[in-house]
């Protein structure tokens, strides 16, 4: 059995008054049925794990550098990450795909100094609407998956979150059975991709909601969600983290 994971991606948003979102969301899932997790700025990482302490809830970074220290300005490391309180880091955002230029074979060596440093990383893949619209989604998929997927991924240290560009923060999500289709391929590569590699958990992320959360739970091969925009709300979160 696959535990469910539910992923909030705070992304450049959140100040110290927002901690109070921890408190909010531990007293309402004291003992959740699924993983909890926050990927909050780096700034308010230590922070975060001190006020989830004895919590439930997990923290997370949104991005690392490939390397573990060195002279690289304004960069993070994994090293650096868990020694903050984390736990996870998301890597290969679209988001960072396209801002900066993040390449699959960058996000596996981010993956491998993820998982030097005992993190669990969360690989984004996805496809532009381009793509879905000339029928290549299955081939974007896959190649982003094995070119990011690093050879130390196991069930244990790694989470795939598929997440369509063209669904992120735009609410709009593709069908269930589009969603459905490009898991089940997912789940397909990850068994041949990776011993265990059915006990991958696959997220799936973009345009979640409370309002849409129970029917994508429904859908077979989704293991929770990565949240960007209704995790910013305790509220939301809680709402969605209940429907999963
Ligand atoms: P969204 O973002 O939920 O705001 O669409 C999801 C993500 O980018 O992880």
């Amino acid at each position: 059995m696959r535990r469910k994971l539910a992923a909030g991606n705070w992304k450049m948003h959140g100040l110290a008054a927002d901690l109070d979102q921890v408190d909010a969301l531990s007293v309402a899932h004291p003992a959740p049925e699924c993983d909890i997790l926050i990927c909050p700025p780096a700034t308010l990482i230590a922070r975060m794990a001190e006020r989830a302490a004895g919590s439930a809830i997990h923290v997370g970074g949104q991005d690392c550098h490939h390397a573990d220290a060195g002279a690289h300005t304004g960069e993070i490391s994994a090293p650096m990450l868990a020694d903050a309180g984390a736990t996870h880091v998301i890597l290969g955002h679209s988001e960072r795909r396209a801002d900066h230029g993040e390449s699959d074979a960058l996000v596996r060596a981010k993956a491998e100094a993820a998982h030097r440093a005992g993190l669990t990383a969360i690989i984004c893949v996805g496809e532009t609407e381009t793509e879905r619209d000339d029928g290549r989604t299955l081939d974007v998929i896959g190649t982003q998956l094995s070119g990011s997927l690093p050879a130390t991924a196991r069930a244990q240290n790694t989470v795939i979150a598929y997440e369509p560009v063209w669904a992120i923060g735009t609410g709009r999500t593709p069908s269930a059975e589009q969603i459905a289709e490009v898991h089940a391929h997912l789940r397909a590569r990850l068994v041949e991709l990776i011993p265990g590699g059915d006990d991958v958990r696959l997220l799936y992320g973009g345009s979640v909601k409370p309002s849409n959360a129970a029917q994508i739970f429904a859908i077979p091969n989704v293991d929770g969600a990565l949240v960007g925009g209704a995790s910013l709300k305790a509220a939301d979160f809680s709402a969605i983290i209940t429907a999963l």
